[in-house]
């Protein structure tokens, strides 16, 4: 489909952020699992200020927007995505962590890494940061997607704050946290976090992070590109001993793969595109009805344009 930018929101983004926009950008390298169509516009922002600016940008020239974490648990389609892609970094990274007597205090970016926080605060004695150990991403998509194994990020957050299209400027919000999703706002983009841990051992929260990290290893297809769980768990069970009682380990579709190692995990194997992961998730879903009469969700994002 056509881009929706005109010449002139062209012009007005180069001249804001030079070589920090790209157009017409394919999103598969940004994103997990290798697959997606191109951005009208990709925008790498590195202020608060700078996100300001290009909310109101939107906001004015209503033009459709998408904030792009680390791209872990999406899938783009295959004919890519209109209006602008958001990515946020530079200020956006920071990343403090704090200990006293009682408690590990973190604050950090949207952008900050989740592997580099839980590291930080695992050393500090952070109790509980072992459940996030080996969540690939962004503070900011962990927080959106309420990212987590036992325990989840929303139980540690002690404030968020946001950017939206109606209110561009940073301000706390108050948010709700449930399986996989928020009560965060549509328009709502997390700019920073302050989570908050008990402090307990960090030579014993070290090493049940250890442990977390070879299990993950040895049980998900981490060496190929992927985006996690496909499904959601639903209530009482497990999305991937389902799947694999239905017999669905090892399905292709084009270049996509159900994983032989975790049939939860669809696998790039072959230069996959979109459309063959939405046909094999498709697959999966109705054999999980069919034999379980389970209706399975969609943990992972679809975004943009699905052709074929
Ligand atoms: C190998 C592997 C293992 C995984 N294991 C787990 C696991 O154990 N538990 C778990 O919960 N997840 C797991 N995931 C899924 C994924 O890593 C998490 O959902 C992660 O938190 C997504 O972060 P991201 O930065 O990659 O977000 P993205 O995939 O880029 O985006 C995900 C969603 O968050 C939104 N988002 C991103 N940044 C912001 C922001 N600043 N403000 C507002 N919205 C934003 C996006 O718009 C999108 O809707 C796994 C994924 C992989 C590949």
């Amino acid at each position: 489909m056509a881009s929706l930018l005109t010449p002139a929101d062209r012009d007005a983004l180069a001249a804001q952020f030079g070589a920090r926009v790209r157009f017409d950008e394919p999103l598969g390298p940004y994103t997990w699992w290798k697959i997606g169509g191109p951005a009208d516009a990709l925008v790498s922002i590195e202020t608060g200020e700078e996100l300001a600016f290009i909310l109101r940008l939107a906001f004015k020239r209503k033009l459709p927007w998408f904030t792009l974490g680390f791209g872990s648990n999406i899938l783009v389609g295959d004919g890519g995505l209109r209006g602008l892609v958001l990515r946020l970094g530079g200020s956006f990274d920071a990343l403090d962590v704090r200990a006293d007597d009682a408690q590990v205090v973190v604050r950090a970016g949207a952008s900050a890494q989740m592997a580099l926080l839980t590291a930080q605060a695992a050393s500090r004695g952070a109790v509980g940061i072992a459940s996030l150990a080996g969540i690939p991403g962004s503070v900011g998509g962990a927080l959106a997607m309420n990212a987590g194994t036992d325990r989840e990020i929303g139980e540690f957050v002690r404030e968020v704050w946001v950017q939206t299209t109606t209110k561009p400027d940073p301000h706390p919000v108050d948010i709700r946290y449930f399986y996989r999703h928020t009560t965060l706002a549509r328009d709502a983009i997390v700019a920073g976090v302050t989570l908050a841990f008990a402090r307990g051992d960090s030579q014993t929260i070290r090493s049940d992070m250890q442990a977390r990290l070879v299990r993950r290893k040895a049980t998900q297809p981490i060496h190929m590109p992927n985006a996690g769980s496909c499904f959601r768990n639903p209530p009482g069970d497990k999305a991937g001993r389902l799947i694999e009682a239905a017999g669905a380990k090892g399905w292709r579709s084009g270049g996509a793969e159900v994983s032989p190692q975790h049939a939860n995990f669809i696998v790039n194997v072959a230069a996959a595109r979109a459309r063959d992961v939405t046909s094999l998730l498709a697959r999966v879903r109705r054999e999980v009805q069919v034999r379980f009469g389970v209706e399975l969700q969609l943990e992972v994002h679809l975004i943009g344009e699905f052709t074929g």
